[in-house]
């Protein structure tokens, strides 16, 4: 193994920038004798990076490295867990996004992700987009299987393990002969497609762009339109409806569209408020479920998945110096699946 340098190059946040930031000669912190340093062998981009892009909310930090997929192998131990054989050199593992504190009330019920005092990697706090991360807090380390990749694993703490969550809510429901609507066909709506062909039901799929019916078709889903008025479907016939955009268009249809007792579940945080017809649901009775995220056992799950080849997240593969031009494609909607960074062999 080279050895680890002293700086290396990052991307991330800064206030009021609005674009992603480059920076030079960031040092590569040392591990605490309690904690370890991982080299990111893959770091995923993901459409909540434009939104963090464009806060601007002074309590927020100022800078930070962005990047909240990542995977990668130990190259560093702190002392205390030199002969801890679960840390050792070359393991490899994923990180879960939120860095919890495992001792209150909902990191004890297992949901890590609504942690009293949560942070996430790349998420105010210093993430993936560098080659070296410190990680301080071992309760996010998820060992990565034998046979899955540095960037299949890094696309399963997010992109997979989101859309499973979500589904997992509603799987009670998931029988073959439930009818699903699914909104949004980026990376996570497309590994939602395979999740969801495990419980072999009959899925809809809506994405404004034309060109990804065969890849949703391939995925499982029966049938493909780019604006689900021009279906034949009627209003009120769909017993669940996914929403992996959350835009006004997206949400409206997915109340039109729900039947009696249906299950509403929203994903996508493409507009941060929504109208709610409150009358219509009601009268429906619909049950709407909100999602972030998603727990570490899940991501075991979600990794278990894309071993056994039952979810294959379409993945393209690029340098970690296209990271700028990647946002902007992203931003302009022309990225399909999922983009995942390598850093340079250093
Ligand atoms: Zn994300
Ligand atoms: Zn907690």
């Amino acid at each position: 193994m080279s050895a680890i340098p002293k700086t290396q190059t990052a991307y991330g946040y800064e206030r009021g920038k609005g674009s992603v930031a480059k920076y030079e000669n960031v040092p590569v912190k040392q591990p605490g004798d309690n904690q370890l340093l991982l080299k990111i062998e893959a770091a995923g981009l993901c459409q909540s990076d434009l939104h963090i892009l464009k806060v601007v909310d002074e309590e927020y930090p100022a800078n930070f490295i962005m990047g909240h997929e990542i995977a990668g192998q130990i190259v560093q131990v702190g002392k205390n867990l030199a002969s801890d054989p679960k840390y050792q050199l070359g393991s490899r593992y994923s990180l879960c996004i939120c860095k919890s504190c495992g001792v209150c009330k909902n990191c004890r019920k297992g949901l890590d992700m609504c942690c009293d005092e949560v942070s996430g990697y790349g998420i105010g706090t210093d993430g993936g987009f560098q080659q070296y991360i410190v990680v301080e807090n071992l309760r996010s380390l998820v060992p990565i299987p034998e046979g899955v990749s540095y960037q299949e694993a890094a696309v399963a703490t997010d992109s997979v393990l989101t859309p499973y969550h979500a589904i997992r809510k509603v799987q009670q429901f998931l029988e073959p002969t439930t009818r699903v609507l699914l909104f949004g066909l980026g990376g996570l709506g497309l590994n939602a497609l395979q999740i969801l062909r495990t419980y072999g039901c009959y899925v809809v799929a809506v994405d404004r762009k034309a060109d990804l019916e065969a890849q949703a078709k391939r995925y499982g889903a029966a049938e493909f339109y780019t604006d689900i008025g021009d279906s034949n479907h009627p209003t009120d016939s769909f017993d669940i409806c996914f929403d992996f955009c959350g835009y006004k268009q997206t949400f409206e249809d997915c109340q039109d569209y729900i039947a009696r007792d249906g299950k509403l579940v929203i994903v996508g945080l493409g507009n941060l408020q929504l109208n709610y017809m409150n009358f219509y649901l009601a009268r429906k009775e619909v049950t709407i479920y909100a999602n972030f995220g998603g727990t570490a056992g899940e991501q075991l799950a979600c990794l278990e998945l894309v071993r056994l080849g039952k979810v294959k997240p379409l993945i393209k593969s690029v340098s970690i110096d296209e990271l700028p031009y990647y946002f902007d494609q992203l931003a302009k909607g022309k990225v399909e699946g999922r983009i995942v960074f390598t850093p340079p062999k250093l």
